[in-house]
Parts: C-alpha cells; structure tokens; sequence
C-alpha cells in the first residue's frame, strides 16, 4: 500500500499563473483524449490502447504542459476506462468516463520522483523542484519528514485557494507482524452512529458529527449560491465559499479519523472490525447522511494502513447480528436501534449495546488470528 505525504506549496505570482494554465490546459487535453477514444471506438468498435493514446498525443503539451505530464493523462483515462469496463463487467451500474469541467479537475501529475527527473524535493534548497514550465522551483513547507521511497507526486489546487504537493511513497517492507508467542492482545471495535466507536475493552470514541455541526453554515452558502446566476462572476464566488466550507469538514472528520486509529494499531497486535458495506446502508436509510458523516469507511481504511506499518493485524468480519447476540452466551437478544443496553435474559449479562457488539466482533475473528502462520511472513487475513 503506498502513503502519501502532503505540504503546502508558496507559489509565487508568476508560478502561480504558470500552475493555473497548466491545470487548465491538462484538463483541455485530458477532454481531447476522450474525445479521441470515443471516435476511434465509433469508427472502429474497439478502444485505444494505452500505448497508442501516448504515442498520438506525443509532444502536445504546449508550452504550458510538461511532457511527462502529458503521459500521465493518457495513464489517467486509461485507468478511468479500465475501471469503468471492470465494474460493468461486475454488473454494476456504472456511467463512461466523463469530459472533466474545471470543478472535477484539481491536480497536475508529476511522473516520475527523483533528482533530475520530474519532481524531486530538493534537501539542499528545500524547494521542490517541477519542471520549468509549472515554475521550476517552488516553495513548499515540509512539515515533515517523508517516509519510505518516494514514487510519484501530485500538485493540487484544493477549494482553499491554495496549493499543495501530494508525494506518493513506497514504504518498503512491512515490520514483522508481531508474533503471539503470548496471548495476542485483541481488541474488536464497533463503529455506530451514537458513538463514533466502542471497543471490546469498552472504551468510546465520541463521534464528531462534523457536518452536522458544519450543516447549518453549508445550507447558508448553498442557499446563497443557488440564488446566484449561473456563470455570474458571484455565483463563482458563492461556489467558492461552498467549496471551501465542504474541504474543512473533510479535514476535520480525517483528523478525527487518524486519533483513534492511532491508539488502536500501538496498543494492540490485532484489531477487528466490521466489513460493512457502507454503500448499502446509504442507499437505503435515512439515516444516510450521519453515516456518510462519521466517515467510517474512512477509519478502516486509515486503521488498515497505520496497521501495515505497525505490524498490526486487521481483520474485518461479516457484520450480521453482531448486536443481536449475547457476547457471553451466544443467545439471540433482539433489540431495535434505539435500545442502548444488552441484557441477556439467558444469562444475566448487561453491557452497553455497542459494547457487547464490540466483543462478537472480536470473538468472530478469533479463529482466523488463531490460526494464522505466526511467522515473520504471516499470512494476512484473506478479507484485506
Ligand atoms: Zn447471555
């Protein structure tokens, strides 16, 4: 899996100007090449190679767009026509690569990492070198040191007005997974709408309800801007403010999502979770938006990645009844969702409901981490 590390760049006017055509004149070629693919495919039924897209947009680049950044928009379509013919083939309801307006075109791509190649973090300077039409050396603030080799970078231009450099690194091998030459400490989270998690141990996680609390400053901005003309220089300005408000929610809610990943991959050599498939659960609930809200796909993803490097493993198990059962006995305890506590008339036990969820998820991975090789090169669990 590989990470990526992001700094604030300082453009200067001239560069700044220098990054803003290239973005636009990107996107005009990006446009140009679909356009292609799809007249190609009408003349002949078939779609163009990845190879042949390169080689018929070879030296187009103008004076605005570097050459290897021209490669990387053959590389992008082919990726977006790739993955669209992938998921249709999977049987879903997919739409064809679209033509990209200038609100879903943000970043230019810088090919190839290193010093004297296309873009290379200069540790002498501490500039960030890019090639001489996107301003030669910019400004950056690195507020941290990179890890691992880095791949690949990004330059994009986010709803703050501001731009940055996303470096993309390989970090290398992954540590020894810790071995359980002891009894492995375990932990089985449960993520829900009251609280954002709760674990076997009972610890809780509030959630952060960002947008929520964002909501009501959104439903002002959008309301501004609808009432805005369209193409007007205000309605872009409104479109702005919208933008930006949305960006702060998304940084908020990854903040919130990194603390707790944090804790849980240090503390413990195995973590489970639930395999939810949040897709379903938005599509067909009210309850929609709080769970797009609380970002849970997001935890999973940032918890598997800081487990990677931790040596910790994660399992995500089927999540069916996991707040039915009783954790001590395995009776079925039906509750509906406003129920908050467990109590198991089998057995006695009374836990938070979300607790006793917590430890059904922790006790339906046991058998998989049990069983697992417990060797330097551990399998992983199959579901990652
Ligand atoms: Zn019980």
């Amino acid at each position: 899996m590989h990470k990526a590390f992001e700094y604030r760049l300082y453009p200067n006017r001239g560069q700044r100007r220098l990054l803003l055509s290239c973005l636009a004149e990107s996107r005009r070629l990006y446009n140009e090449m679909l356009e292609s693919v799809k007249a190609h495919y009408d003349e002949t039924g078939k779609f163009l190679a990845r190879y042949d897209l390169t080689y018929r947009f070879k030296g187009r680049g103008g004076e605005h767009v570097p050459q290897s950044t021209v490669q990387t928009l053959a590389d992008r379509l082919d990726k977006a026509l790739k993955r669209f013919f992938h998921r249709r083939e999977l049987g879903r309801k997919v739409g064809f690569p679209r033509f990209k307006s200038p609100n879903r075109w943000h970043s230019i791509q810088l090919r190839q990492y290193g010093s004297g190649r296309d873009v290379y973090l200069d540790p002498d300077t501490g500039r960030l070198r890019v090639p001489k039409k996107l301003g030669g050396r910019l400004k950056v603030k690195q507020h941290r040191p990179l890890e691992g080799t880095p791949k690949t970078a990004h330059l994009v231009y986010r709803a703050d007005g501001h731009w940055y450099v996303l470096i993309v690194c390989d970090p290398g091998d992954a540590p020894e997974k810790r071995s359980f030459a002891r009894e492995p400490t375990a932990v089985g989270i449960d993520v829900g709408l009251k609280v954002f998690a709760t674990d076997s141990e009972g610890e809780m996680v509030e959630n952060p309800r960002c947008l929520r609390r964002a909501a009501k400053g959104l439903r002002r901005a959008q309301r501004k801007l609808s009432r805005r003309k369209k193409g007007s220089q205000r309605h872009k300005k409104a479109a702005k403010a919208v933008a930006k408000k949305h960006l702060k929610v998304s940084r908020h809610r990854k903040d919130h999502a990194h603390k707790p990943a944090r804790g849980y991959v240090d503390k413990y050599a195995v973590v489970a979770v639930e395999d939810l498939r949040v897709c379903n659960m938005v599509k067909n609930h009210h309850l929609a938006r709080a769970i797009s809200d609380a970002g849970w796909s997001q935890f999973v993803n940032i918890l598997c990645l800081k487990a990677e490097s931790a040596g910790c493993r994660v399992y995500k198990v089927p999540p069916h009844f996991t707040s039915q059962l009783c954790s001590k006995c395995g009776e079925v305890v039906e509750k509906s969702l406003s129920v908050r506590t467990h109590n198991c008339p089998s057995c006695g036990y009374v836990a938070d409901r979300d607790h006793n969820a917590a430890r059904n998820i922790l006790a339906r991975a046991e058998p998989s981490y049990r069983n697992a090789d417990n060797g330097p090169h551990g399998t992983r669990s199959p579901l990652l």
